[in-house]
């Protein structure tokens, strides 16, 4: 096991945060000290869980929005002060969890702070916004969110906010749900331009996706999404989306979620790798080797068996192998993709 642990993951998705929240421990003793979920300190050491994007996501009132697990496609818009409420809530833990533990977790704000927190043993921590539902039109939260630390931003999640909608969870289907940002989203993207903030694309529809392609000039980011062509889900990206990003120099950090990696797209947590390796094909297919990164969604959704938590990298990792990809192209898809895709968005 040696050898394969030596491979560390930079993961552009986790909902680690939000579940902290709900589990009401507000210094994230259990990252630290070990947890239920699918993220913590312990089995990070283990599996090579070196970095990522640790989201934020409002919506735990139960009575402001629905289970996100549950069967339901469609999402309403949530309370925006509310929202605020869990958004904050979900920043300072973040921001508890650094300041407590610096040998441990690293609150990181340009690429070079990510290759540090490496070099230390830390876990590098970007802070993202999933949904900008606590956002208002003046983009106050957002200011005061970036000087907090802030680094990457989807406008939407799964339902509509002020500036734009989100796709709903429907298999299978065109991501062509309706309609894509309004005026206050495309306001939104430019000052995320000009902060160096990035855009998450994941939660958007289509018409969403090439609103953001059209008023931004950065490159095109889907933090944890899979290839339609594979699984026909709405959440994932067609290969005219793909090929859009290879153009501009994007990047897509794979969804380990069985519902969005299995062809029938079921929610089977019975996946073995060679499906999540199908996906990774394709993805490389259309972005080349700089442009595929991993995305795992753990603490956010179903995940395969052999894959359940940050401990189990080192089974994807082999799969990798078996399928042939070299020792070089296997680091680019675990780190290097992300900090060098980092390295030109965020500075
Ligand atoms: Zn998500």
């Amino acid at each position: 096991m040696g050898e394969l642990t030596e491979i560390a993951v930079f993961d552009g998705h986790n909902d680690l945060l939000s579940c902290l929240l709900d589990e009401q421990d507000p210094e994230g003793r259990g990252f630290f000290e070990g947890r239920a979920g699918m993220v913590d300190l312990p089995r990070a050491r283990r599996g090579g869980f070196a970095g990522g994007f640790f989201a934020i996501w409002a919506g735990n009132d139960p009575a402001n929005a629905p289970d996100p697990m549950a069967a339901a496609r469609h999402f309403p818009a949530i309370d925006p002060g509310g929202a605020l409420t869990d958004t904050l809530a979900q920043a300072a833990i973040l921001l508890r969890m650094a300041a407590a533990r610096p040998d441990a977790l690293h609150l990181c704000r340009r690429a070079a702070d990510i290759t540090a927190a490496r070099a230390a043993g830390a876990v590098a921590a970007v802070m993202h916004l999933e949904g900008a539902d606590g956002i208002g039109g003046d983009l106050d939260e957002l200011q005061v969110l970036y000087a907090a630390g802030l680094r990457s931003l989807g406008p939407v999640w799964s339902r509509p906010t002020r500036f734009g909608h989100g796709v709903p969870f429907i298999y299978p289907a065109s991501p062509d749900t309706g309609p894509g940002l309004t005026e206050d989203g495309k306001r939104l993207v430019a000052e995320c331009d000009r902060l160096g903030v990035l855009v998450d694309l994941a939660h958007l529809n289509e018409a969403g996706f090439w609103d953001v392609a059209a008023v931004s000039d950065r490159p095109l980011v889907s933090t944890h999404s899979a290839a339609h062509a594979v699984t026909a889900a709405t959440r994932n990206l067609t290969d005219r989306q793909l090929d859009a990003m290879a153009e501009r120099g994007g990047l897509v950090g794979l969804n380990f979620g069985c519902g969005f990696v299995r062809p029938d797209g079921i929610k089977n947590p019975d996946t073995p790798p060679e499906v999540l390796i199908r996906h990774l094909d394709h993805l490389l297919n259309r972005l080349g080797e700089g442009g595929v990164a991993l995305g795992s969604d753990f603490d956010g959704t179903t995940v395969p068996n052999f894959l359940k938590d940050v401990g189990a990298y080192p089974a994807l990792i082999a799969a990798m192998r078996k399928a042939g990809y070299g020792e070089a192209l296997i680091r680019r898809i675990a780190w290097d993709n992300w900090v060098d895709l980092l390295a030109r968005v965020i500075g």
